[in-house]
């Protein structure tokens, strides 16, 4: 039985972790959870999974959960609840399905305990990628790829060399201004960018899926988790979303992982590896299979993923100040105050003006996210 700690546990992913575990309860168990404000969704999930400890970060939501009737597990709060839990509390797996950069410093707490890490909050790998791998090694942290392209590379890369891979290649859907002109992004609504055609997501993932700025931040995950420079990690758009991601080798062989979309595949194969699990989900038929089709990313519309690689390039905090640029400015779109196509202005000004540091530590990247937020929140 493998306990799991889920931070992020009324997220999409979340959500989806615990279908997972209900169907696999002779197989995981949950340990902690963690969220943010929303007790009304946390409830029924304490009612059924039973944790020890809950983690609510807003204090006010956390008082009022303490007040609750029936709840009989532990309830802490704050950021430093979330710390102490998951540097302290007793579990072999933790789900970082937290969003933004608030999952980095838990994670970073589980990788120096040695757990697996099942990590689909990809910021953290953007932000502090080189430190994490190095203290992964160091903890012995496995880190499993729960984001769909990584978990379809890291099956195709079993039982291959690593020399012998020439690119890894990231599928795309394109979102849902795939065939839009430049020119009508300026004019698109909060609505149109929030309903994605393949993928039922939370919000900032499916603004960052329609900027292609997901694609970015994944062309950077996976340099971190598999250890390619960006000349050898391509993006292809394939719009139906069935193949999850490839690899070439040099002998010019492909190989791909295929699916329905459906996140609890990445989810379970994250938990149950090295091994794969039977399960009802629903599963392709092929003869029934639409077509599957592949375009090249136009970089001139979709300037977010031309950034991300050009912050790979220049290394150092630049990835950071990308995603925190990046993540003032769809909260900005998301309640109105920007247009869709000034995202990626935001990211250029912030990429303009902060310094960048080389090898940061994580005082470092703190103070890096700190300041470009600061700097981004002030720009209209
Ligand atoms: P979501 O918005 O649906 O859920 C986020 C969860 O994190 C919620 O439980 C919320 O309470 C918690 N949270 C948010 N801010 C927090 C904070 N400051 N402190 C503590 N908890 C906080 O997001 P999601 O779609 O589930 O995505 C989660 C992560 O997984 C993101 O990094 C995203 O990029 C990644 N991801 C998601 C999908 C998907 O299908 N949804 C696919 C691949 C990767
Ligand atoms: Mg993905």
């Amino acid at each position: 039985m493998k306990k799991l700690l889920i931070l992020g546990s009324t997220g999409s992913i979340g959500i989806n972790t615990l279908d997972v575990i209900r169907k696999h309860s002779e197989k995981f168990s949950v340990s902690a959870l963690t969220i943010n404000t929303r007790i009304d969704l946390l409830i029924p999930q304490i009612q059924e999974f039973k944790p020890e400890l809950v983690v609510v970060v807003n204090e006010i939501a956390a008082e009022k959960l303490r007040h609750t009737d029936g709840i009989k597990c532990e309830v802490l709060s704050g950021v430093e609840g979330l710390i102490y839990n998951a540097a302290n509390c007793d579990y072999d797996i933790l789900l970082g399905a937290m969003v933004g950069f608030a999952g980095l410093l838990p994670t970073i707490e589980a990788v120096k305990r040695g757990k697996r890490i099942a990590l689909a909050n990809k910021e953290t790998l953007v932000v502090a990628g080189e430190l994490i791998t190095k203290l992964s090694k160091d903890y012995n942290a496995e880190i499993i790829p729960v984001d769909s392209e990584h978990s379809a590379i890291y099956q195709c890369l079993i039982g291959e060399k690593i020399e012998e891979v020439e690119k890894l290649i990231l599928t795309a859907s394109g979102g849902p201004f795939l065939n839009k002109s430049k020119k009508d992004l300026d004019n698109v609504t909060i609505e149109e960018a929030l309903s994605h055609p393949n993928w039922k997501m939370g919000n900032k993932i499916t603004i960052d899926s329609a900027s292609l700025m997901n694609k970015g931040l994944e062309v950077i995950e996976a340099h971190w988790l598999f250890n390619f420079p960006k000349e050898k990690i391509d993006v292809v758009i394939h719009p139906q979303s069935i193949i999850h991601s490839l690899v070439e080798f040099v002998d010019g062989s492909v190989k791909a992982q295929l699916g329905i979309p459906d996140m609890r595949l990445p989810i379970q194969y994250a938990l149950s590896f090295p091994e794969r699990v039977k399960n009802d989900f629903p599963k392709i038929d092929f003869r029934l299979t639409r077509e599957l089709t592949f375009n090249k990313p136009d970089l001139n519309k979709f300037k977010c993923l031309q950034l991300a690689y050009d912050t790979l390039a220049t290394g150092g905090t630049a990835p950071c100040i990308l995603n925190a640029a990046n993540e003032v400015a769809v909260d900005k779109f998301l309640k109105g105050d920007i247009s869709f196509t000034y995202i990626p202005t935001i990211i250029n000004k912030a990429l303009d003006r902060i310094e960048n540091h080389r090898s940061p530590d994580l005082e470092t990247i703190i103070e890096c996210d700190k300041i470009t937020r600061r700097f981004a929140e002030n720009l209209i």
